[in-house]
């Protein structure tokens, strides 16, 4: 029977794998990952598993079950497409069909690696690593503003730590949010006791402390970097499968690479949008759940689909869930609902009178009604749009 092998274990991966046996694939499956653990989750890492609420998060699969073989502790070296192998640790590995699901790997900070007490926050290793940390009620220095240096301010405040998040930017989440609504956020970082100095950039880290351009030097038993993830996508440097300047691996509409029997999925590649009518590289979970589906019925060999989703993802930080959905890129107007240093706020995004993106701080509803309302092109009246009391769904 034909084989097919799913390079990578993480959501994608196994969400691939699931989805290939759902809709009826015969042949047999390999899911293979760099590490060694029983494939798992990786958002209660920067939540619950941090400080100790939970010990794990791995998948509830069962992949003997479903005839998926896993393959764990195997790192995938190098593919040649010509000859249909993969070359891993333990030897090559032929394939009929493959798909590439390696993910994403955190930036470094330049000049820090091998320096006790620097971290990054990635994988179960990673979490583990720190959760000691958290318990110590360490001085914590977080690089980056972003949502993982949120989330992992929010976890270490509750721990007990001192916190100071250091942010190039002028305000928090600069990469994802339009200044006007990453603005507000800042004071959350104050209300939960961290201190967050925006425009201040890292000269050095030395042992014990971080250093600042401006030359302040702030005391620091951790640092924690989160200034972002790149596409794991080194190994295919000679495949001669199409990367972006990005890393991303360049998928088509149906999700397949540029070399025959080869798909990509998930955080290691990009795809086209007709939607947002742009190549787009997303980082979310939701997009590591939807993207397989569609895949598995392209692989199958069904009604060809495009994958054109709304993206839409969530982070819980300082005791606020927020949520997005959509993409406000092409966005020519902005409007709150409710004020931004409130408890519960949205902003909603149009383009012309089409409403094509919603951020929410603890109004799920305006993400769940909003997400369906931009999959479906809807036309919105902004005035009644910026009532906060009257449903999304009735602008
Ligand atoms: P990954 O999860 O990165 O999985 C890829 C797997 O491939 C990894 O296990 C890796 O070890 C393996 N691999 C890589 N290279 C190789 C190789 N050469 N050979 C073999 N195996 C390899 N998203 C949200 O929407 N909301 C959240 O709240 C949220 N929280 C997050 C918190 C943290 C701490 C992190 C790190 C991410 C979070 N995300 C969140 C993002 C979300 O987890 C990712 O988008 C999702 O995990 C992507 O899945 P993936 O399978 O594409 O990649």
């Amino acid at each position: 029977p034909e084989r097919v092998v799913i390079a990578g274990a993480g959501m994608a991966g196994v969400q691939t794998a699931v989805a290939l046996r759902e809709q009826g694939w015969p042949g047999r499956v390999t899911l293979l990952g760099a590490e060694p653990h029983q494939p798992y989750d990786r958002p209660p890492l920067s939540k619950a598993i941090l400080l100790g609420k939970a010990e794990g998060s791995a998948f509830e699969v069962d992949f003997e079950a479903l005839g998926i073989e896993l393959l764990l502790g195997c790192e995938v070296t190098a593919l040649r497409p010509e000859v249909r192998t993969l070359d891993t640790e333990s030897g090559p590995l032929g394939y009929d069909r493959l798909v590439l699901a390696t993910g994403a790997e955190p930036v470094g900070l330049p000049g820090t690696s091998g320096i006790a007490g620097v971290h990054l926050l990635r994988t179960l290793d990673d979490a583990e690593r720190l959760r000691p940390v958290l318990e110590r009620q360490h001085r914590i220095v977080v690089v980056g503003a972003g949502w993982i240096g949120a989330e992992f301010a929010t976890a270490a405040r509750e721990a007990g730590c001192e916190v100071t998040v250091v942010e190039a930017a002028e305000v928090p989440l600069a990469g994802a949010l339009p200044r006007e609504v990453a603005a507000p956020m800042a004071a959350w970082y104050a209300d939960a006791g961290a201190e967050l100095r925006t425009s201040a950039r890292v000269a050095a880290v030395e042992e014990g402390a971080v250093r600042l351009q401006d030359g302040t030097q702030l005391t620091a038993d951790a640092v924690v970097v989160g200034i972002g993830a790149r596409p794991a996508t080194r190994w295919l440097r000679d495949s001669g499968i199409a990367l972006g300047e990005d890393g991303a691996i360049l998928a088509d509409e149906q999700l397949r690479t540029s070399a025959p029997g080869v798909w990509a999925v998930g955080d290691c590649a990009s795809f086209p949008s007709r939607r947002y009518g742009r190549r787009m590289l997303v980082h979310h979970w939701d997009n590591a759940l939807q993207g397989p589906r569609t895949l598995a019925a392209n692989l199958l060999g069904e009604e060809p689909a495009a994958y054109d989703p709304v993206p839409y993802f969530w982070s819980e930080q300082f005791g606020r869930f927020v949520q997005y959905a959509g993409d406000h890129g092409a966005a020519d107007t902005l409007v709150w609902r409710g004020e931004p240093d409130g408890a519960a706020w949205s902003v909603c995004w149009l383009q012309a009178d089409r409403l094509v993106a919603v951020l929410a701080v603890g109004r799920p509803r305006d993400v769940a009604q909003g997400r369906k309302m931009i999959e479906a092109g809807a036309t919105v009246d902004p005035v009644r749009l910026a009532d906060p009391a009257s449903p999304l769904r009735s602008a």
